[in-house]
Formats: structure tokens, C-alpha cells, sequence
């Protein structure tokens, strides 16, 4: 299966996309992750794409076209796969269509996660991670059964640098403007399933299934 996750920043993708995952045997392919492990590792593309995050801005076209489409031949893709956080532009919407019809493949279906404003900044701002494996909580919605500690290995949680109240509100604007319109993008190619994301993660997750299906 080849899916694309939609969704303003907090509204569940990055949740909802482990468990699509397990489900679907298909590789997570999150962006937003992949510059973290630069940045964390120092690299060029890490010290480049750091500059824009802590602004709440998007990383410029060509750094993430680029790193998507060497993602993507890579062998694990070749039993599809789900993006989370890309594309984020018309311009890399059509970028993967190209590349896409390179490799002869079509997307199933975008799974477009909706969640109100007022929401999307608690969520963020209440975000805790794994710095260990990545596990996603929050401190009111998801807590860890140990204050500060991973459920799944134990490992210590941490805040994301862009997710205090100011820079989450800069990245709704920037959705809002740059992101959104993937919408009717998607909507036009007949492959787009609204989901609302302001249910609890379970019944998100379920309504994901219902339109996916559920054999995998
Ligand atoms: P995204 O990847 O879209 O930015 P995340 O999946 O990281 O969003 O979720 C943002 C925050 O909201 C996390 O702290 C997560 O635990 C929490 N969260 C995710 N889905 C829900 C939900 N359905 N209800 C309440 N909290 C949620
Ligand atoms: P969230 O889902 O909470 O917005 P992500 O982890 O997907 O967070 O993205 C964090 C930041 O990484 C974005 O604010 C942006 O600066 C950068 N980023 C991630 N994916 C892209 C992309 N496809 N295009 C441009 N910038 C990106
Ligand atoms: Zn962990």
C-alpha cells in the first residue's frame, strides 16, 4: 500500500502512522524525523534544515525532494510505503507524481488527518518523544506510565525545540498557506479520505482502517 498522511502540525500523523505501520507492513517515511537524526548527528542537511525549523518555516523544496526520492529506492519501498509529513508543497506534490511515474507506481489513497486550531497547539505544545526509539506521548492526552520515561524501552522523553506555543503557531499559518491547498490537490485525484483527528487515537486509528481496509 502506498499512502501519504495529511494533517496539520499535532494533529496525530506521527501516531497514527505506527500503528498504520504494524498493520500494513509498510515503512514509516517521516520527514520531519529524518531531519532531526541529521540535526542530532551534525550533518550539512541537518545544520541547513535546523536554521528553518526553529522558525517554524519549511525546509526549502530541493532539500527535501531530493532526500524523498533516494528514500523511496531504497528496497524496503518496494512493498509500498507511508509518508508523513511530505509532500508539503504543490511543488513536491508534483515532484512525487514525477517520480512516482518514474518508478511506475500510484498512490492508494492520502489520509487527511482534520483537527481544529484551538487543539492543534495543545497537542504540540503537550508532545513528549522518546530519545531513544521515537515513541510519541503527551503529558495530558498520552501520558507514560512513569512521569519522563518510555513506556516501550525506558528511554528518556524529551520536548521538540519547535514545540512551544510561538513556533506551533507559525507552523499552523504555515500549513494553512503552503499545505492545505494539497487538499483539493489530492481531492482532484479522487484519493483523498477525510478523517476527523479529533477523536481519541484509537478511534482515529480505527476510522483509518475502515477506509483502508482490513486485510493488510
Ligand atoms: P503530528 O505527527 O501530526 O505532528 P503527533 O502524532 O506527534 O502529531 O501528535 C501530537 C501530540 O498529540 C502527541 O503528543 C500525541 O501523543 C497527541 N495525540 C495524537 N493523537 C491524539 C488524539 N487523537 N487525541 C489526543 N492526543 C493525541
Ligand atoms: P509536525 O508534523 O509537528 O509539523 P514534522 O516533524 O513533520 O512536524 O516537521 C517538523 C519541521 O520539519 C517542519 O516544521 C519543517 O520545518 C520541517 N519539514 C518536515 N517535513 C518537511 C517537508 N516535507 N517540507 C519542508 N519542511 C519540512
Ligand atoms: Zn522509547
Amino acid at each position: 500500500m502506498r499512502l501519504i498522511l495529511l494533517g496539520p502540525p499535532g494533529a496525530g500523523k506521527g501516531t497514527q502512522a505506527s500503528g498504520i505501520m504494524n498493520k500494513y507492513n509498510v515503512p514509516h517515511i517521516s520527514t520531519g524525523d529524518i531531519f532531526r537524526k541529521n540535526i542530532k548527528e551534525g550533518t550539512e542537511l541537518g545544520k541547513k534544515a535546523k536554521e528553518y525549523m526553529d522558525q517554524g518555516l519549511l525546509v526549502p523544496d530541493e532539500l527535501v525532494v531530493n532526500l524523498v526520492k533516494d528514500r523511496l529506492t531504497e528496497d524496503d519501498c518496494k512493498k509500498g510505503f507511508l509518508l508523513d509529513g511530505f509532500p508539503r508543497t504543490v511543488a513536491q506534490a508534483e515532484a512525487l507524481d514525477i517520480e512516482l511515474n518514474n518508478l511506475g507506481w500510484s498512490l492508494d489513497k492520502i489520509i487527511n488527518i482534520e483537527v481544529s486550531k484551538d487543539i492543534l497547539v495543545e497537542r504540540a505544545v503537550g508532545r513528549r518523544i522518546c530519545k531513544n526509539c521515537g515513541a510519541t506521548y503527551h503529558v495530558k492526552f498520552n501520558p507514560p506510565k512513569i512521569s519522563g520515561e518510555c513506556d516501550v524501552c525506558g528511554g528518556q522523553l524529551y520536548q521538540r525545540d519547535d514545540d512551544n506555543e510561538e513556533t506551533v503557531a507559525k507552523r499552523i499559518d504555515v500549513y494553512q498557506n503552503q499545505t492545505a491547498p494539497l487538499i483539493n490537490y489530492y481531492k482532484e485525484k479522487a484519493i483523498l479520505a477525510n478523517i476527523d483527528g479529533y477523536n481519541d487515537i484509537n478511534k482515529v486509528f480505527d476510522d483509518i482502517v475502515e477506509v483502508l481496509g482490513s486485510e493488510n
